[in-house]
């Protein structure tokens, strides 16, 4: 029996050797003798898990190391798309799949630039995508923008999902009217959160703090304002309708919009217009200038721009200024300033004027931080590769992201096998461990995860988001860091 007990133990030594030496080899055990190429993928968004996928199902050799420096995953999906678009976040349940494959190892809280620099990373892989999307904010640069109660859009949507840097900016909602620059979508969820009533965001995700502080709100009129004129408008017609057809929300737009020059745009038959025409003649729907003194009023300023931002301390007013079209056609008007100016009095303003590029490492990058990756390559002696908001800017929407996943994605497939430095790299977690950078496993992430889903089913809501970083290491190192 002993006898029996000692040979069984012994192949399985032997066993687990032999997959040690294979897995150092190549991490694909069994499946090829050559090294496996090692992939460093920049960012767990909704480009770092697309690019993940895309490159396991259509190599079975390759390894990726996922780099993202928050300890959890995935991007603006956690902290950017807003708690009442859970359908839009079920992504999610996808990217857990690419994330349990066993080629892919989740490195949270290690931030590419900062605590890992591109020359560590490049020594422990064969090549590397970024994905970092898009960390900054524009800025209106006007007067009067550092008053209290004034805040840009990556502040507020932080806010209320649960961002830690921005857990204490305590927007004060006591006002009847708040002031939103921008007419893109992320200005519309930021005026769908003030106005929706709080009993259909109580289940969601929203941070309990956002959630008390929305609840005792006296917003009622939210002003939507844009520089240019419809056909400009930045946002989709899906979004603007989720907005109009709110229970008790009257809609202003003014119909001085609608010139006949728009009119005529309308008509004009080409396939790369339609989207905007759709988004044109849905808003003519609601073209009327009355406002509706009863109920919550959403309106749509456009051809105005905001020159001064006033106030004691905390915003009592913005002052805007008309535009008038100088030349051009109705698809792009060269506007210049009108004469007309506005006081519209608010107590809250939130500028939502676009995300902007950071840029990571001096040698990738171009002067608006985006990574100038033709085809999602970039022209340097290192292979290595842009994808999502870091390559192509703050725009559009998940399903653009996907399709710039399959552009990049397919560029890697085709160059892999040519890959120059392919063979064995440093492991990363050596170097981590050596710089002293304690990270989070995909392990500690889903006990993260299984303790906000368990906290927020308590108090009826899918999760309650863990916020500090202090207080997600204690859950996952249990030391309280
Ligand atoms: P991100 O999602 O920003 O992911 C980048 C990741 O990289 C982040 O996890 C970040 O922490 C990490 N990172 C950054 N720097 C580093 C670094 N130096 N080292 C390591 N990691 C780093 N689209 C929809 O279809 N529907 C919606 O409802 C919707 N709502 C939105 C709401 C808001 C407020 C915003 C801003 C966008 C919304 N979008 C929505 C668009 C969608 O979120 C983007 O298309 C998508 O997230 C872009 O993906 P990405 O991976 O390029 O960037």
């Amino acid at each position: 029996m002993l006898h029996t007990v000692s040979r069984n133990v012994r192949a399985s030594l032997q066993a687990t050797c032999l997959n040690l030496y294979r897995q150092s080899r190549n991490y694909n055990a069994g499946l090829s003798e050559t090294p496996s190429p090692v992939v460093s993928i920049v960012g767990s968004g909704p480009a770092g898990f697309g690019i993940a996928q895309f490159l396991l199902k259509n190599n079975t050799n390759v390894r990726i190391n996922m780099i993202e420096k928050r300890p959890v995953p995935y991007g603006l999906v956690r902290y950017g798309v807003s708690p009442d678009h859970q359908d839009v976040k079920n992504c999610i349940n996808g990217y857990e799949k690419v994330a349990e494959n066993q080629r892919l190892s989740f490195y949270g809280g290690v931030e590419v630039g900062n605590t890992l620099s591109l020359d560590d990373l490049m020594l422990t892989c064969n090549g590397i995508v970024f994905c970092h999307g898009a960390q900054e904010v524009n800025r209106l640069n006007i007067p009067g923008e550092e008053l209290s109660n004034v805040f840009n859009a990556k502040e507020f949507v932080g806010w209320f999902n649960g961002d830690e840097e921005y857990r204490h900016i305590n927007p004060e909602l006591d006002g009847d009217t708040a002031v939103i620059v921008g007419v893109g979508n992320v200005a519309l969820d930021c005026a769908r959160m003030l106005l929706k009533p709080t009993r259909v965001l109580k289940e969601t995700d929203i941070t309990q703090h956002a959630l008390k502080c929305l609840e005792k709100s006296n917003i009622k009129n939210v002003i939507l304002i844009g520089r240019r004129g419809p056909l400009q408008m930045a946002c989709t017609r899906r979004e603007l309708s989720e907005i109009m057809e709110i229970d008790d929300i009257h809609t202003t737009i003014s119909n001085e919009y609608i010139t006949d020059n728009v009119k005529d745009a309308l008509n004009v038959k080409k396939l790369s217009l339609r989207k905007t025409q759709r988004l044109v003649k849905y808003l003519m729907k609601y073209s009327n200038n009355d406002v509706d003194a009863t109920s919550c009023n959403f309106s749509i300023k456009l051809m105005t721009t905001p020159i001064e931002i006033c106030g004691d301390k905390k915003i009592s007013n913005v002052v805007v200024r008309n535009n008038i079209v100088s030349s051009g056609d109705a698809f792009n008007p060269k506007i210049i300033p009108g004469d007309v100016i506005e006081k519209i009095p608010c107590s809250i303003l939130i500028t939502a004027i676009g995300y902007g590029n950071k840029v990571l490492d001096g040698r990738i990058g171009n002067s608006n931080g985006c990574i100038n990756a033709i085809e999602g390559r970039l022209d340097f002696p290192f292979p290595i590769y842009a994808c999502g908001w870091c390559r192509t800017g703050p725009k559009c929407v998940l399903a653009d992201t996907l399709n710039d996943c399959l552009v990049t994605g397919g560029r890697i497939i085709e160059d892999l096998e040519s890959w120059s430095d392919a063979g064995v790299k440093q492991p990363l977690p050596e170097i981590l461990r050596r710089k002293n950078i304690e990270y989070f496993t995909w392990k500690h992430w889903k006990e993260i995860d299984a303790h906000e889903i368990s906290s927020g089913s308590k108090i009826g809501k899918i999760r309650e988001k863990i916020i500090t970083y202090e207080d997600m290491a204690s859950i996952a190192f249990g030391n309280g860091k």
